[in-house]
């Protein structure tokens, strides 16, 4: 850490006395590395030690400090053999029982000994018990604790009185040596945004005074913890603009808008555009004009009409000279997006270039060398697109399709892909995931955002019912009537406890009994574990309308794009968060006919399944769908990475700190205006030194 002065808070941990190396480890794996980790390791809750409670006014379950004088101490011998002292003082009586206890302790407790004791009160077999307390005997007048006391997170083997010490030695440190803790943020912005200092924050929260408010602190809404809390948010948004100023330093190939393959691609279009494509086009156009890297995120729910917009954007770029990829995150979709680009941009003369993983031997090495000497305009493919061994002659534009699974890291590698001249691409990255606002912090604050607001005319939204698997029969006629009226349906199934094999094997059995009770269908089926081609094959045969019915598991979550099918089963809904089901429900209502979901579900539901359930059936709002995904399911797990930032947060609560999200962005701009030296230490000090490397991907 670069601050100034003394240096003691960035010592290694066993820099302080009586840490070896077994404390060390164990220290570590609370990632406490240095001095000044300790500061910032915070207690979850506080105890009341403060006070004496008198024995009288004891209740089960409460934990308390009581003191008295021992008036007796046996060892009994009851279903455990335990040691037994009554405790007594000026208004009651009280058990101490230890199960476990030595000759020594046990000769402690002579009748008449002075004992302060701290611990949980429950109803035992004499009254109220407390099993092993925390005790001491009293000398003279030993005085009661001044501060609540903090209970640590801590780790096996490490009792919260030596993590206690060890918080206090640092906390001694920084009295020494104050200047040792900078407070980054000055105090003119302090004042402005009512923020508390840090280190009587940090002080604050490891000692608090008798008179604090233990539930405001419990819920985390204390001003100390807020400041800590707003300081790491703002850590995290420097880190992000950093990233994006690391990017846009580098120069980005100029791409006039406008181009005559966009007008005839336009011509051949079945369909005009709406006017949100229309807009967010204008907004794309604006960035890629200028001699810096776009990044920008389309944002727009499913079948709202991105991979035109991913289209247009791409002829920009081969007009202008430059070659354009266009990256999915599974073969399926990949696959998927291949095929329509080669049905559009064939017409115009743009060849269109595959590349997957899966693509080897002499045809991968065919179609490296396409993308390294420019004949290769357009390509299409998984994340293999952009590996080590891919280079490309001069990269224009790399399109993301669904963001969530692409990363701050992958975007800051991009800038090695443009290679000619040292031009780093344009980004565009496209998400039919609604991003909240308490997500609009992590992996996407680097990116400005466009928003496709308007679905294509004449969708009718999808009819959702939730029924109970006994009425499996009537659905299966559903299917029937459907497929008899020319329609076409998909069956998906979910995954089975995180197994892929088992879940696919359910759909093979799946996909044999629907295949007896409608003998009349010609039924399909893709799951994950089939070869990508086979995968291709199943998949065009249903786009096709060769195949009725599509028996499926969740592969088919993202992208996939068959107008004419309007019926949609999904079993077992419950399994699924609620955004998986809405990309899910996206795949039909595609055409203009009413398209209907069966959430078919196994009883009994348990409430919190019911409440999902019922989300999906009362609302198609995508936007409403996440952030109710969001409320239920927190955060990690609705992006489902890592990558985003936000399973690091060591105090924020996104949650909970909704509020400060507001503040995150002009306290941001406000320090890099005032006090910019400011910014790299805030990041070290909050995600680490390895958070400076981001720019070395
Ligand atoms: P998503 O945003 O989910 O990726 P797609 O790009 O797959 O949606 O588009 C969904 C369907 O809507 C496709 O069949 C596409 O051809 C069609 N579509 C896109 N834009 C329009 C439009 N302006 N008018 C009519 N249909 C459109
Ligand atoms: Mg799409």
């Amino acid at each position: 850490m670069s601050e100034p002065g003394d240096d003691t808070l960035g010592q290694p941990v066993d820099s302080l006395k009586g840490v070896g190396e077994a404390l060390g480890a164990k220290l570590a794996r609370l990632r406490i590395a240095r001095v000044v980790d300790l500061l910032f390791h915070l207690p979850l809750r506080y105890q009341d030690r403060t006070r004496i409670t008198p024995i009288a006014t004891l209740r089960a379950g409460q934990e308390a400090v009581v003191e008295g004088e021992v008036a007796a101490a046996e060892v009994v011998k009851g279903r455990r053999r335990s040691l037994l002292v009554r405790l007594k003082d000026d208004t009651s009586l009280l058990s101490l029982r230890f199960f476990h206890f030595s000759p020594a302790q046990q000769q402690q407790f002579q009748p008449g000994t002075a004992v302060r004791c701290f611990g949980e009160a429950r109803a035992g077999a004499t009254g109220l018990e407390i099993y092993h307390p925390e005790y001491r005997l009293l000398r003279a007048d030993t005085p009661v604790e001044e501060h609540l006391t903090p209970i640590y997170p801590t780790t096996e083997g490490l009792p919260q009185t030596r993590l206690r010490a060890l918080i206090d030695q640092a906390l001694t440190l920084l009295e020494e040596a104050p200047r040792a803790l900078p407070d980054w943020i000055p105090e003119a912005l302090r004042k402005r945004f009512r923020l508390p200092e840090l280190q009587s924050s940090l002080r604050y929260l490891h000692q608090p005074p008798p008179e604090a408010n233990l539930e405001q602190l419990a819920e985390g809404r204390h001003p100390a913890q807020r400041r800590l809390a707003l300081e790491e948010l703002l850590a995290h948004q420097l880190s992000l603009r950093e990233v994006r100023q690391r990017i846009q330093q580098d120069g980005a190939p100029r791409l006039p808008s406008g181009c005559s393959l966009q007008a005839r691609f336009l011509t051949q279009l079945p369909f005009s555009l709406t006017g949100a494509q229309r807009r967010v086009l204008d907004e794309i156009a604006h960035d890629l004009e200028r001699p810096i890297p776009m990044l920008r995120l389309v944002q727009g729910d499913v079948g709202s009409g991105k991979t035109v917009v991913a289209a247009m954007a791409a002829l920009d770029a081969i007009a202008g000279g430059c070659q354009a990829a266009m990256m999915a995150p599974t073969e399926i979709l990949a696959e998927q997006h291949f095929r329509t680009f080669r049905d559009w941009f064939t017409p115009l003369g743009v060849e269109v270039t595959w590349l997957a993983g899966k693509l080897q031997g002499k045809a991968r090495l065919d179609t490296k060398a396409a993308i390294l000497d420019g004949r290769a305009r357009m390509v299409v493919g998984t994340h293999a697109l952009f590996q080590g061994d891919v280079h490309f002659q001069r990269l224009g534009l790399a399109i993301i399709d669904e963001q969530h699974r692409f990363g701050v890291h992958q975007r800051l590698a991009l800038r090695e892909k443009g290679e000619a001249g040292g031009l780093t691409p344009h980004q565009l990255v496209m998400t039919a995931t609604p991003i909240p606002r308490t997500l609009a912090m992590s992996a996407y604050a680097d990116l400005d955002v466009s928003i496709i607001d308007e679905l294509p005319p004449g969708r009718t939204p999808v009819k959702t019912v939730a029924v109970p698997d006994e009425r499996r029969p009537e659905v299966v006629e559903r299917i029937r009537s459907a497929c008899a009226e020319g329609r076409q349906a998909y069956w998906v199934c979910t995954l089975i406890e995180e197994s892929e094999a088992l879940t696919c094997q359910a759909a093979q059995v799946t996909r044999e009994s629907l295949t007896e009770a409608l003998p009349e269908l010609a039924i399909g089926l893709v799951h994950g574990r089939m070869k990508a081609a086979e995968k291709a094959e199943v998949m065009g045969a249903f786009k096709a309308g060769e195949l009725d019915l599509l028996v499926a598991t969740t592969v088919i979550e993202v992208g996939v794009d068959v107008p004419n099918a309007s019926l949609m089963i999904i079993e077992n809904p419950e399994r699924l968060g609620l955004s998986q089901l809405h990309q899910l429900r996206g795949r039909v209502g595609r055409g203009s006919t009413e398209s209907f979901c069966v959430l078919l579900y196994h009883p009994p539901l348990s409430a919190h399944s019911r409440e999902r359930l019922a989300v999906m059936r009362d609302t198609t709002d995508g936007f409403r769908i996440a952030e109710k995904d969001l409320e239920l399911r927190g955060p990690g797990e609705v992006l489902g990475t890592r990558q985003t930032g936000l399973a690091q947060m060591k105090i924020a609560d996104l949650e909970r700190d909704k509020d400060l999200l507001d503040r995150i962005h002009s306290l941001a701009q406000a320090l890099l205006e005032e006090a910019p030296q400011a910014s790299r230490p805030l990041i070290e000090r909050w995600l680490g030194e390895e958070a400076g490397r981001y720019g070395q991907v």
